[in-house]
């Protein structure tokens, strides 16, 4: 007898992945120019030359053992400081180096404050459209996921994220820039949120924590970087990530930030550190921590995204299709033309158009187009997308 959980979510087809086998076939059997695929966020830039000169002088400046041995549970000490110190500086955010905890990506952040905040039994809270792998954090935690539905022009409905706490809430997951939507929460959302809250944490005489998953935080596009989290609401945990900023998903690094006007502070520090002790997260890749200390607020050449994000929303309006305008990270939320997302994107494969229906992100109705490809891709498959909207009559 095998945990009926683990084996549902090991077979379970994840549908991101399923389009982007189908792709890889298609691209196969008739030629990859022909395949317009934008099925994967997985970052299309290459890593800034810094992280290939960091890596070079580690490896040829650093004793091997040190450099490849164990590390701090919680990260470098050097590190932890220095990614206090960076999100003091750029987003005047209240944190210490002894409330950062670098870890393997924002997936590992996420399922430590899951295992590390939650008892079994206790909800969890989130905004669709959201990233689908919350839902397997939060109930590989023995406790149930929530979704708020969003608004009309899908940024979240606050007063729907009011009548949605209950007694059982102990954490809110918000995402900006949005997975799958690019939505960026404003101060003035975060304010209001931070309001309720409070009064939710009073109503129920416990904390309910805020868990921000940041790791598109730097891909946004018109104007200064989001505001940080962590200066509306006390009870409120950073989760960022590498992956993106950097072009890194494959090194697995990024970190947890608790703030430090957060009362049961150490405390919670201590059961996320207990939570990724029990998990086997302990110590991230000792050479990327090295790596990152030295590339803290670098980015990736993030101007292609900028590039790609105009050049695609403005065309598919264009055709007639109605869009989300993406403020942040590299994702195009499309409205189906008709109410089956996945009946829409099964004739857009009829056009080699490979766009994911938006079911897998709680919410129907949509597709996501990841739009980290190459802007010539994007103008080769305006024909196709022209054609496919002349099937709707648009
Ligand atoms: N959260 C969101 C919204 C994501 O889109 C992703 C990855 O695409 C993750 C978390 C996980 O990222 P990481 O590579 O840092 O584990």
């Amino acid at each position: 007898m095998l945990p009926e959980k683990s084996l549902a979510w090991g077979r379970s087809r994840n549908c991101i992945r399923e389009i982007a086998e189908y792709g890889a076939a298609r691209k196969a059997a008739i030629g990859a120019d022909k395949v317009f695929d934008y099925s994967l966020g997985n970052p299309s830039v290459p890593a800034p030359p810094q992280v290939e000169e960091a890596i070079r002088e580690l490896l040829a400046g650093e004793d091997s053992t040190a450099l490849h041995g164990y590390t701090p549970a919680p990260g470098l000490p050097s590190l932890r400081e220095a990614v206090a110190e960076d999100l003091r500086a750029r987003f005047g955010a209240p944190v210490s180096a002894d409330g950062v905890y670098v870890c393997c990506g924002a997936a590992a952040g996420l399922v430590i404050c899951c295992r590390g905040l939650l008892l079994p039994g206790e909800e969890a809270l989130t905004f669709a459209p959201y990233f689908g792998e919350y839902r397997v954090f939060v109930e590989g935690a023995g406790c149930t996921l929530n979704v708020v539905p969003p608004a009309a022009d899908l940024r979240p409905d606050l007063a729907a994220l009011e009548r949605s706490i209950g007694e059982k809430t102990k954490l809110l997951i918000v995402n900006t820039p949005n997975n799958p939507s690019g939505v960026v929460l404003s101060a003035e959302v975060l304010t209001r949120i931070g309001e309720i809250l409070r009064a939710a944490e009073r109503r129920f005489g416990h904390p309910i924590y805020l868990v921000s998953d940041e790791p598109y935080r730097e891909l946004v596009y018109d104007g200064t970087l989001p505001p940080s989290v962590l200066r509306f609401y006390d009870d409120a945990i950073l989760c960022y990530s590498f992956s993106k900023s950097l072009s890194l998903p494959g090194e697995r690094i990024g970190y947890l930030a608790v703030s430090d006007r957060m009362a049961e502070k150490q405390d919670v520090f201590d059961a996320l550190a207990g939570a990724a002790r029990a998990v086997g997260y302990i110590n991230a890749p000792s050479l990327m921590q090295r790596v990152v200390e030295r590339c803290l607020a670098l980015t990736s050449d993030l101007s292609i995204y900028r590039e790609n994000r105009d050049l695609l929303y403005g065309s598919l309006r264009a055709l007639g299709f109605d869009c989300v305008y993406p403020d942040g990270a590299f994702y195009l939320f499309m409205k189906s033309p008709e109410p089956d997302a996945k009946a829409f994107s099964e004739r857009a494969k009829q056009f080699e158009l490979l766009l994911v229906p938006s079911d897998d992100f709680g919410l129907g109705g949509y597709v996501r187009l990841a739009y980290c490809v190459s802007p010539d891709m994007i103008r080769r498959s305006l024909p196709a997308f022209r054609a496919l909207a002349e099937t709707y009559g648009l």
